[in-house]
């Protein structure tokens, strides 16, 4: 049995199942707005309760991860880049907005689920998608609303014991419910002049929310309301559909309609007056149900995306992600993380060193020396209980394929050529997918200009001619061994090797005095001047393959 957090989680919640339910499906569950591009920060929010329900599966329990979109709710702004008429939209739900010109998509909600579906599947994410519109339009909730409407003295007494101290907090909490997704932020709690009622109808007229209901008859269910557009009318709520409760109450509501055991959040909930302390309080004493197990996660930063910003609309998604790493990958850093420990995702140079800890961390579990959480951690990545994701069958380093695409442009014929100098039992391309694709696209995508490696056309002159007689005889040592050390292990002899030479050892001597370091760093500086015109560069060697001794030596011969 694994001791990970992942383990201790299905073992709580399959325990609460049992206690609460017994002999009934496990429900964990999550929630994303479709409001924008959904951020790759929001997707520990899938995760979290992903790999648990992913567990409870595994043991043989019947589970199911409901992932809720909420799709009705209010369309609150217009996102940098989309024509500014779209604000004519605002206060309608995210499923009656159009979307963004040009999308294939019938409305605004669709058009950015589709994108964050296909990521999770990709992933092998299992969830069943519920629209929150959906669910409104067609009356589910009829009771539940019913019972709120008539509960609602009750639940502003609820959240009145935590509105003066929320306010204090009201800014960190919408940032914080901006950042979670959900649909928290910014919205009121249902409280105005005219009483407090946890129902806000979407204008008949306008589509919008700026209604105020003036008035409810427990008996009849008659609502009116006023809207902001001028339109004022009585309905009535055993029929009426196009609204929904306020956020504080719709949360517990579903909790209590779905049955969730499992689903963490991304706000503190230990803060006072937040949702999920509220909604606690809520679902015990207004729908008769108990709160689900609730950890906190921490969020997910994101690092190297700066310089793209500009470029990319700032908003990296887990379709970007995944356009740079393999789907275990992304899965692995989800789930070797305890939910409240925060890490990044790395689309700049780090990248390569996250690849070099999962291929090592591949071997340790290959020759059985992995310690057992990391073996947990990895299984949780490479498989779910129903599938195994797709793996790359011939695994080169991610920065050795970074390199190589970095040099050539991602030119097939080459980038085999050179490849098979790593591995001389590469039979074609194809071995080395997704892998390949994903070093390639991060390269062209993702590393900016001034630290691509752009090979010199023509040779230096003015540097060559200023050259003394050591560093002369040093890249002749090189020119004329290149015919000789023509392979990886080869020219990585060669190169650090000349220096010994030319100190008076021998090319394979094992010394390796300050001296002869700091000779080796000046030579190869001088070699990447001469190359690629900059102090750094691929590793030598690769670097060396790469560009094809006639034009190492058309480049360093004098
Ligand atoms: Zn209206």
């Amino acid at each position: 049995m694994d001791a990970d957090w992942v383990a201790r989680f299905a073992d709580e919640v399959i325990a609460e199942a049992e206690r609460r339910a017994p002999g009934k499906p496990i429900v964990c569950a999550s929630g994303l707005s479709p409001s924008g591009p959904i951020h790759l920060g929001n997707l520990r929010e899938v995760m979290t309760p992903h790999l648990v329900a992913d567990e409870i599966r595994r043991r043989g329990h019947e589970c199911v991860h409901i992932l809720s979109w909420d799709d009705f709710d209010r369309f609150r702004k217009v996102p940098a880049g989309v024509d500014p008429s779209w604000y004519e939209h605002i206060g309608k739900p995210l499923t009656s907005v159009p979307a963004p010109p040009g999308s294939p998509y019938a409305n605004w909600a669709e058009h950015f689920k589709a994108p964050m579906a296909a990521a999770l599947a990709e992933m092998g994410v299992e969830f069943r998608g519920i629209s929150q519109t959906e669910m409104y339009t067609s009356g589910a909730y009829r009771e539940q609303v019913l019972l709120a409407m008539r509960e609602r003295r009750k639940i502003d007494a609820i959240l009145g014991q935590y509105r003066t101290k929320a306010k204090a907090k009201a800014k960190d909490d919408d940032e914080a419910a901006a950042l979670e997704g959900s649909g928290a932020a910014g919205e009121d709690d249902g409280s105005g002049a005219g009483g407090y009622y946890p129902y806000k109808p979407y204008c008949s007229v306008c589509d919008r929310d700026l209604t105020t209901v003036t008035s409810y008859d427990d008996e009849t269910t008659a609502l009116a309301y006023t809207c902001a557009c001028g339109h004022s009318e009585t309905v009535m709520l055993t029929e009426h559909t196009r609204g929904k409760l306020v956020w504080k109450v719709d949360w517990p509501m579903r909790w209590a309609y779905e049955g969730v055991v499992f689903e963490p959040s991304g706000v503190d909930h230990t803060s006072p007056g937040s949702s999920f302390v509220v909604g606690g309080q809520i679902v015990r004493e207004v729908f008769g149900a108990d709160q689900p197990i609730g950890p906190m996660y921490a969020f997910v930063g994101i690092s190297g995306m700066a310089k793209m910003s500009s470029s990319k609309g700032g908003v990296p998604t887990p379709a970007d992600a995944l356009s740079i790493m393999e789907p275990a990958l992304l899965r692995w850093l989800y789930a070797r993380r305890r939910p409240n420990q925060s890490f990044k995702v790395s689309f700049d140079q780090e990248i390569q060193r996250m690849y070099d800890e999962w291929d090592t961390l591949s071997r340790k579990i290959a020759d059985g020396t992995a310690l057992p959480a990391d073996q947990a951690a990895y299984r949780r990545a490479a498989t779910t209980a129903s599938v195994t994701l797709p793996e790359t069958p011939r695994r080169l380093p991610y920065r050795t394929l970074a390199s190589v695409a970095d040099i050539t442009g991602g030119e097939e014929e080459q980038t085999l050529r050179i490849l098979r100098e790593f591995d001389h039992e590469i039979a074609g391309l194809d071995e080395l997918r997704p892998r390949l694709d994903r070093a390639q696209h991060w390269v062209t995508t993702y590393v900016p200009a001034e630290d691509r490696t752009q090979v010199r056309e023509e040779p230096d002159t003015a540097l060559l001619a200023s050259l003394g007689a050591t560093e002369r005889e040093s890249l002749k040592l090189l020119s004329d061994g290149l015919d000789e050390h023509w392979s990886l292990d080869g020219l990585t002899t060669l190169v650090y090797g000349v220096p010994k030479i030319q100190a008076g050892l021998d090319i394979g001597d094992k010394a390796a005095t300050p001296e002869l370091k700091a000779a080796q760093r000046a030579f190869f500086s001088l070699l990447y001047r001469l190359l690629v015109g900059r102090e750094t560069g691929p590793r030598l060697p690769t670097l060396l393959l790469t560009v094809g001794r006639d034009r190492v030596r058309g480049l360093i011969d004098s």
